[in-house]
């Protein structure tokens, strides 16, 4: 029997103030646009998030919540996030298996990572999946569908089993899969791979398909012809979740109806991933496109040094991107030096800090847990850490997704490279801040004239806010 599956990714980007909270990004406050609704977040729960955790698409579909969201709505939506694991939960016992995916922590393009920190993106995003679905993920979402052999040899070596691709990321498939990737140490890891007009026609004209039952037998059908192998094989589609009642108001229906009733009536067997690959494990081979994405086909130049994709002057992106990178550069060298002060391992200390960051140890306890022998180097340690946190927040897909510096996710990514910095001055007497606004300098916005250097001095007199009071405003 031929199998179909929807996977629904679910994202967005952190807004609000990192000098709110110690991990915050849970306080976006007011923005201007999601009137009646505080902000952006709470309006798309409303119009997204809690209609298809209501409808049970939790348990139907295959899914993965970005860890930014989560932690919004784990205190500002908590009626929505508890569904969402309870959905989770009935599909695990049903199925035996998880239809949720994990995500790298921080929403990173990680082919433009260097390696320890795609390493540190990803078991951050493990570890998380783990405390807050209760078992390790054996699939992981990629950011942006952007690839590279090293992130796949990182998900390998860190148990991750499978992930998704787009049908022009790979050479040699013919339908969903699974099938193998080799990699580049000789084993292998299997990656599904999605049907792009069909996910393509659900994205952008779901309001104009004729409601799910009129699509299935229509489209979905003879599609299924088409790709042959009569009688078995999957079809994969893999969208981004907002698309069912946020970009198109109602169609939580349509993504409820297809995969409750519609799917199976034309002869689909509607099935999730991780039981999909135990069932049906990879026979063939195929090659990835490596530094290619799901949202820019000019390789990664959307996240890079700025293409086509967004309109206007996009040099920005470039500058930006140095600035941040040196800034990431300065922090680690002191982080390290203070780590082998310490005789510690500065890269696994920082891989295990997920453990401070979800609030299931507390900091002083965490580093005499890794070894810490030497007390005095305890704060000096803990700050360089949350300092290394913030610092990798700001690689968020969302910097630099957009058309213009003066966004707020752009500012957003600033304003926490100034919180590592002030963290880092505050124990090591380094001054990082005069570095990174010479940088910034050279990161215009062409909507208002300004630089990354004066959005850093905007955020430097707005921040030290009363507990939470204030965010950096929005454009
Ligand atoms: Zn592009």
């Amino acid at each position: 029997m031929s199998s179909f599956c929807l996977h629904a990714h679910f994202f967005q980007s952190p807004r609000g103030n990192p000098f709110a909270d110690i991990f915050g990004e849970d306080f976006i406050g007011h923005e201007p646009g999601a009137e009646p609704y505080e902000n952006w977040n709470e309006k798309i729960t409303a119009e997204c998030y809690l209609p298809n955790a209501e409808l049970g698409n939790f348990e139907l579909a295959s899914f993965d919540v970005g860890g930014p969201l989560l932690r919004w709505m784990e205190r500002n939506a908590p009626n929505t996030y508890s569904h969402i694991f309870d959905s989770h939960q009935r599909h695990v016992e049903k199925h035996d298996s998880s239809n949720a995916l994990a995500v790298p922590s921080h929403h990173t393009i990680l082919p433009l990572a260097r390696k320890r920190d795609k390493a540190a993106q990803v078991i951050w995003g493990i570890e998380s999946f783990k405390y807050r679905y209760g078992r390790a993920p054996l699939g992981m979402w990629l950011p942006e569908m952007a690839v590279d052999l090293e992130t796949l040899q990182v998900l390998h070596e860190l148990g991750i089993q499978f992930t998704i691709l787009s049908e022009t990321q790979v050479s040699g498939a013919h339908d969903g899969g699974p099938y193998w990737v080799k990699l580049p140490g000789g084993d292998r890891i299997a990656v599904f791979v999605r049907d792009e007009q069909l996910s393509n026609q659900i994205a952008f004209n779901i309001q104009t398909l004729g409601g799910a039952g009129r699509w299935a037998r229509e489209v979905l059908a003879s599609r299924r012809r088409q790709t042959g192998r009569l009688g078995a094989g999957l079809t994969l589609l893999a969208v981004e979740g907002e698309t069912f009642g946020h970009h198109h108001p109602g169609e939580e229906h349509f993504l409820h109806w297809l995969l409750s009733y519609e799917a199976d009536s034309i002869g689909l067997a509607v099935t999730t991933l991780e039981r999909y690959l135990r069932d049906n494990p990879p026979q063939t081979e195929v090659t990835i496109k490596e530094y290619t994405s799901w949202s820019c086909t000019h390789g990664l130049g959307r996240y890079v040094a700025g293409c086509a994709c967004t309109p206007g002057d996009s040099h920005w992106k470039g500058a930006l991107r140095r600035a941040l990178d040196n800034l990431s550069n300065n922090v680690d060298d002191l982080y390290v030096q203070i780590a082998q002060d310490a005789h510690l391992d500065p890269w696994k200390l920082r891989n295990n800090y997920v453990s401070v960051t979800l609030g299931q140890v507390e900091a002083n306890q965490f580093l005499k847990n890794e070894g810490l022998q030497d007390d005095s180097l305890a704060e000096r340690l803990t700050k360089l850490l949350a300092a290394s946190y913030f610092r990798q927040r700001m690689y968020v897909s969302g910097t630099f997704k957009h058309d213009d510096l003066a966004r707020v996710e752009s500012r957003y990514a600033i304003a926490n490279g100034l919180r590592a910095a002030l963290l880092v001055a505050d124990v090591t007497g380094d001054d990082l801040v005069p570095a990174f606004r010479r940088d910034l300098a050279q990161a215009v916005s062409t909507r208002t004239n300004l630089t990354g250097a004066d959005y850093l001095d905007q955020i430097q007199h707005s921040s030290n806010p009363p507990e939470g009071s204030k965010t950096f405003g929005s454009v």
